[in-house]
């Protein structure tokens, strides 16, 4: 991505193993991320060029001497950020504030919209998929490495449990998984926020009980019509407007908590004053997904949850700029690229 809206196919110097703890892994799969329309539409033109994706499965082509999880042939799953699997906050389950980790693409590091990739921290990022590279489940996989993670987290940090009102701010590919997420988690009743026709239907089918059209106060209204005027106990923020959040604060009800995933656009979060007289937690933050892939995993392999339904397009290498397009339109969810 050279700028908003210049997002070009280009070659860059081969991946390859520079450290013992790398691998080197070639891309079967990959997507455009809903968070990749924010420097598509704000970023400063740049005459380098950053290498974009953060989301990937591929094949082990190498790996470095100390490498130990991982080898030659394996299919594997790459979380939205590398971490090294023995830190403080990865043994906490929180790898994406890794000591020794770090995020995918840029000027240095490979992306995962491209052929290959190095894997800087291998034993403590990569996860082996029990599947051929062709599995009919491929679409659900990826989504392990940030969406499907995502949501979860999300429903996490707004106390998604059995029998709770859940409300999902947000339509995109993460909410749709925070859809799926909170009923997985035992949510009773699941609003979804969101005003496109194609997406609340699959929110309908991944467990949506309500649908609030409406934005800002109108919508706060519904949602609070929807809860005997009490608001939602778990709210998951699923877009990273200012606007969204003010929203998502006053849905929740007393005690409830906002659990956030979409990536901040503002620096600082709206309606302190509600938040503080209702005593509404709010949490969240950068997805440790990578604590998340063995957990979620059965569930994608025995199909008791489709995430890859939110593909809703698929492109090879040279379509990534038009998938840009397609997503920043509202023409497509999210793109997958197939290698
Ligand atoms: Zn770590």
């Amino acid at each position: 991505m050279y700028g908003a809206g210049d997002v070009r196919v280009d070659t860059v110097p081969d991946a390859r193993i520079v450290g013992p703890t790398d691998a080197l892994v070639t891309v079967t799969r990959a997507c455009i991320c809903g968070s990749d329309l924010w420097p598509y539409n704000k970023m400063a033109p740049t005459g380098v060029g950053n290498r974009m994706g953060h989301e990937f499965i591929g094949r082990v082509e190498a790996v470095g001497a100390d490498v130990r999880t991982v080898k030659r042939g394996d299919l594997v799953v790459a979380p939205f950020a590398w971490s090294d699997g023995t830190c403080e906050f990865c043994r906490q389950g929180l790898q994406t504030s890794c000591l020794h980790g770090g995020w995918w693409g840029g000027t240095e590091l490979d992306g995962g919209q491209g052929e290959a990739v190095r894997i800087p921290q291998a034993d403590g990022t990569l996860v082996v998929l029990p599947v051929a590279a062709d599995h009919a489940l491929m679409p659900s996989l990826l989504t392990l490495s940030d969406v499907m993670g995502t949501g979860h987290h999300a429903a996490l940090a707004a106390r998604v449990r059995p029998g709770v009102i859940a409300a999902v701010v947000g339509d995109g590919a993460v909410g749709l998984c925070g859809v799926i997420a909170a009923r997985r988690l035992g949510a009773e009743r699941i609003i979804l926020l969101g005003r496109h026709a194609d997406r609340i239907a699959l929110a309908r089918d991944f467990g949506a009980t309500d649908v609030v059209e409406a934005r800002g106060d109108e919508a706060v209204e519904r949602v609070r019509e929807l809860t005997g005027g009490l608001g939602a106990h778990a709210v998951l923020e699923c877009v990273g407007l200012e606007t969204a959040m003010a929203t998502a604060i006053a849905i929740a009800r007393p005690g409830g908590a906002v659990g956030r995933v979409g990536v901040p656009q503002d620096s600082t979060i709206p309606n302190a004053k509600p938040s503080f007289y209702r005593n509404v937690t709010i949490g969240g933050g950068p997805a440790p997904v990578r604590a998340y892939i063995e957990e979620l995993l059965p569930d994608v392999l025995e199909g008791r949850i489709q995430p890859g339904r939110v593909f809703d397009r698929v492109t090879d290498l040279d379509g990534v700029p038009a998938g840009y397009r397609a997503m920043n339109d509202r023409e497509a969810i999210k793109v997958m690229i197939a290698f």
